[in-house]
């Protein structure tokens, strides 16, 4: 069962093949027999599961189901879950159990989905390895010697090893692409605004974007159908209509313009992805589509103003974490500095309190021209480069991440090393821009993403160029040994 897509199991719990409760049963026993070697998941909820599949399969024989009803799914650990212990990662909220539902939590619930626990992650989704959790590292299920990516690292490994065929996560300056690219599955994350985050615990507010990890970009058109949409509690979510994800993704690809930006095949980049890449695009060439050089020139200034502009941000969400209202208290303080002071610093990790100080350094005052206005300005940059770039071209493509997965600990102690493992992922996020990765091919057995950044609001297009792809290919459908 495990072994099939989210539109096969799907159509299955409509035939009657099985049903939500055995489905359900079966991502639970299959978590129980591998997570101990993948440490994808913080909490798993098989009561309430089992119980949700039951309330599923009478939706199904009642004929009220819709694709997702029945469809056992993971939440990153982000996302607020009423009544079950959303972490983000952290000691901080080891002990919190989220008051109300996430919007986009609410969202699956009502279309039928059964969550069946809450993954790793990055504190905070702070990291792009998964080794900054309270929780311990994630293993990636291709070499679990090797990191699945980050932040929501467990949501990725849940779903390349078959725990699940679905679960979510969110993605600020590439957390959702870069570990899907690393676990070899198809991560998206949507235009700014598409997705509500009301109730996605905030990083940086002006970059956080919910959205889909699948094993196929079939399977994510239908998963973001049902997390899109306005939400009048999020004030940045954007008043515009959902489309049908799925109606668009047999669309020909004849014509298509893509840009290749020179600066994404340059330095830096491992020469095994860049084959592969170059092995992909020339797929989307028999495909029919055209493939264009172009110049994005000031990419080189995307991680630079990331870490002024993340930092920042993060360090004022993350003032509310005071040991006062709720999450992690000191023991014994002896006056309300101390009860600040040891409460946050006993709560967050150190990578949190590296942004936080960077953050509270960049917005003092007398520093706020110089680093947090001149990085919204490059971010300016960024965007027009992006808009320029699609009065030519349909879409851009590259590599999602520069190498396939690395050791665990091997970038742990190199902060730089660790931030430039985002460098083609960022500036989709300092644009607001919808970005996808897919799987698209190996180097030396470890899975390798292709990067596709489309213009505002372009999801359709995005999974359209995607599953004309995954037609052709098989990539997305390799399975790591040991878990097949
Ligand atoms: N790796 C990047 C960071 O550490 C992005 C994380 C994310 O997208 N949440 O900030």
């Amino acid at each position: 069962m495990y072994r099939k897509s989210l539109a096969e199991l799907a159509a299955d719990l409509q035939a009657g093949v099985c049903s939500s409760a055995e489905l359900t049963q079966a991502c639970l026993d299959r978590i129980a027999a591998l997570d101990g070697r993948l440490n994808a998941f913080i909490t798993v909820t098989a009561d309430a599961a089992l119980q949700a599949a039951r309330a599923a399969d009478a939706r199904i024989r009642a004929g009220q189901a819709g694709p997702l009803t029945g469809i056992p799914f993971a939440h990153k650990d982000i996302f607020c879950t009423r009544g079950v212990k959303t972490s983000c990662g952290s000691r901080m909220l080891d002990n919190f159990p989220a008051p109300y539902d996430a919007t986009v939590t609410r969202k699956l619930a009502e279309a039928g989905a059964v969550m069946v626990g809450k993954t790793n992650m990055d504190e905070f989704a702070m990291g792009s390895s998964n080794e900054t959790s309270f929780y311990g590292p994630v293993k990636n299920p291709w070499d679990e010697t090797r990191v699945p990516g980050g932040s929501s690292g467990g949501s990725a490994a849940a779903v390349a090893a078959r725990l699940v065929p679905v679960s979510t996560g969110t993605d600020t300056g590439g957390s959702i692409r870069q570990p899907a690219a690393l676990c070899g599955i198809t991560g998206l994350k949507p235009t700014y605004g598409r997705v509500s985050r009301y109730g996605m615990i905030a990083f940086a507010s002006s970059l956080d974007q919910g959205g889909p990890f699948t094993r196929s970009a079939q399977d994510a058109a239908i998963v973001l159908g049902a997390m899109a949409g306005f939400d009048e509690r999020d004030s940045t979510s954007v008043q515009r209509e959902v489309e049908d994800y799925r109606a668009t993704l047999d669309a020909p690809l004849d014509g298509l313009k893509i840009g290749l930006p020179k600066e994404y095949f340059g330095d830096g980049l491992d020469a095994g992805v860049g084959a592969a890449i170059e092995a992909a695009l020339e797929q989307y060439r028999k495909l029919g589509a055209q493939l264009v050089e172009i110049s994005l020139p000031n990419t080189h200034l995307a991680v630079p103003a990331y870490y002024v502009v993340a930092p920042a941000e993060c360090s004022s969400n993350l003032s509310r974490f005071d040991g006062v209202r709720f999450g992690y208290r000191a023991s014994s303080p002896k006056d309300l500095t101390d009860l600040y002071q040891r409460s946050r610093g006993e709560g967050f990790g150190a990578e949190v309190k590296r942004r936080i100080l960077i953050g509270t350094y960049a917005l003092s005052a007398g520093y706020y021209d110089a680093y947090y206005l001149k990085a919204q300005q490059v971010r300016r940059l960024i965007r027009d480069d992006f808009l320029r770039a699609f009065e030519q071209v349909d879409v851009i493509m590259g590599p999602t991440a520069p190498t396939t997965a690395f050791r665990l600990g091997e970038k742990a102690d190199d902060p730089v090393s660790m931030y430039l493992s985002d460098i083609y992922t960022i500036a989709a996020n300092l644009a607001g821009l919808p970005a996808m990765s897919i799987p698209a091919g190996f180097v030396n057995e470890l899975p390798v993403g292709l990067h596709v950044i489309g213009n505002y609001f372009s999801e359709g297009r995005l999974l359209n160029v995607g599953h004309r792809y995954q037609q052709v290919t098989d990539w997305h459908t390799r399975c790591p040994a040991g878990y097949e």
